[in-house]
């Protein structure tokens, strides 16, 4: 009687071990990417080219560096 409280046992963890693995490989695959890392994309300040993964967003734009995003926010005077 005891072997099959063993077994059952055994089955059990392998369940909520195989649940448990699963989860996480379900969520991590980042296959929304369109491109690769490593694409290039301009800074909307000065328009120079930095990597995706470098490049800092605000409000949808693309900067190649804090200073540049900070500069885009402050109103400009070309007159
Ligand atoms: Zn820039």
């Amino acid at each position: 009687m005891r072997i099959l409280f063993l077994i059952a046992a055994v089955v059990l963890v392998f369940l909520i071990v195989r649940t448990l693995v699963r989860k996480p490989l379900g969520h991590s695959r980042p296959e929304k990417r369109p491109l690769p890392s490593g694409n290039m994309v301009r800074c909307d300040y000065c328009g120079l080219h930095v990597p995706d993964d470098e490049a800092l967003l605000s409000d949808g734009r693309r900067y190649c560096s804090e200073e540049h995003r900070e500069l885009d926010r402050l109103p400009r005077r070309d007159d």
